[in-house]
C-alpha cells in the first residue's frame, strides 16, 4: 500500500515558529506557562509540558519566571499584566494575527467602527476586542447578527475577518453589511494556509488513484474536523488522532491512501501514521 500525502497539510507558518521558539526556549533550560493550548493538539500540549512549559488558564496561575503567549496572541493590556505580575514574556503571536492587531488600532484611530467576523469565543478575537470599548465594534458571523445592528449610525467601518476564516463563506455576511453602512471598507488580512491546506485536501479527494484517506488531527480542532468534511464526501475517510488509531481493515483493497493533516498536527505524528499505513501494505503482502 502506497500513501499519497496532500501537497499541504499540517502545521502553518505561524504555529511552527511559535512551536520552535518555545522549544529553543525550553532547550536554554528555562521553565515557563502557556496562556491557553499552544495549538488544539493533546501531544502537543503533553510534549511542551514535558519540555517545561506547562499550559495555564489565567495569568495569576503562572509560578514560573516566564509567560508564553501563543501564535493566537493576546489582549495588549496582557502584556502590562504580566509585567505588573513580574513575569518575563515569550511573545509568540503570529506576524498575520498581530496585522491585524495593528490595522484595526489604526482603523478605530481613524474613526471606522471595527467588525470582526469570528468567533467572540475564540482566543484570536478576544485578543483583538478585550480592551476596545464596547461601543466601538461588533462581532458578526451571520445574518442574524448583522439584522441586529444599526449600520446606519456609523459614518466608516472596517471589516476583518479573523485569520483563519474562508472569506467566501462569509461573503453574503459582509456584503450584508456594506449594502446596509455607509463607507464600509474591507482588511485584507485573511492568513491562507487553513485555505492552502483545505485546497490541497480536496485535491486528494479527487485524485483517482486515491482509494482512502487518512486525516490526522486533535479532538478540538475544528480545521481538521473540516479537512475530514472535505474528504469524506468523495471518498472513504478516517479521523485518527495518531497511529494508535488506525485499523488495517479499513484499507482492505486500497492501493494508496491519502494522507493531510489539520494545522495543529505535528511533523512527528504524521509520520508515524504515514509509517503504520505502510506497514498495515507489508502484512497485507506478507500474508498473500
Ligand atoms: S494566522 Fe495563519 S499562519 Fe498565523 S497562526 Fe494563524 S493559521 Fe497560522
Amino acid at each position: 500500500m502506497k500513501v499519497k500525502r496532500a501537497e499541504k497539510y499540517g502545521f502553518c507558518s505561524g504555529v511552527r515558529i511559535a512551536d520552535m521558539k518555545v522549544k529553543r526556549f525550553a532547550a536554554a533550560g528555562n521553565t515557563g506557562a502557556i496562556l491557553g493550548q499552544v495549538v488544539h493538539n493533546e501531544r502537543v500540549v503533553q510534549e511542551m509540558e514535558d519540555l517545561g512549559v506547562r499550559t495555564v488558564e489565567v495569568l495569576e496561575a503562572v509560578s514560573e519566571p516566564t509567560i508564553v503567549f501563543s501564535a493566537h496572541g493576546v489582549p495588549p493590556s496582557y502584556h502590562e499584566q504580566a509585567s505588573a505580575l513580574g513575569l518575563k514574556i515569550l511573545d509568540t503571536t503570529c506576524k498575520f494575527v498581530y496585522d491585524i492587531h495593528w490595522e484595526s488600532k489604526r482603523a478605530l484611530q481613524a474613526g471606522h467602527h471595527l467588525v470582526f467576523i469570528g468567533d467572540p469565543q475564540h482566543r484570536e478575537v478576544i485578543g483583538y476586542t478585550n480592551d476596545l470599548d464596547p461601543a466601538s465594534y461588533h462581532i458578526v458571523s451571520t445574518l442574524h447578527d448583522v439584522d441586529a445592528v444599526d449600520w446606519s449610525q456609523f459614518e466608516r467601518v472596517m471589516v476583518f475577518y479573523q485569520t483563519t476564516l474562508n472569506a467566501e463563506d462569509y461573503e453574503t455576511v459582509v456584503k450584508a453589511i456594506e449594502a446596509r453602512g455607509h463607507d464600509v471598507r474591507r482588511g485584507d488580512t485573511i492568513c491562507y494556509a487553513t485555505k492552502e491546506n483545505q485546497d490541497a485536501a480536496r485535491a486528494l479527494a479527487m485524485d483517482a488513484s486515491v482509494g482512502a484517506i487518512v486525516v490526522v488531527g486533535g479532538k478540538k480542532s475544528a480545521n481538521t474536523k473540516h479537512l475530514w468534511d472535505i474528504c469524506k464526501d468523495a471518498k472513504p475517510s478516517f479521523l485518527v488522532q495518531g497511529a494508535d488509531d488506525l485499523h488495517a481493515e479499513w484499507f482492505h483493497g486500497v492501493d494508496t491512501v491519502g494522507l493531510t493533516a489539520g494545522a495543529s498536527t505535528p511533523d512527528y505524528v504524521i509520520d508515524e501514521v504515514e509509517e503504520k499505513l505502510i506497514s498495515f501494505g507489508e502484512r497485507g503482502q506478507a500474508a498473500e
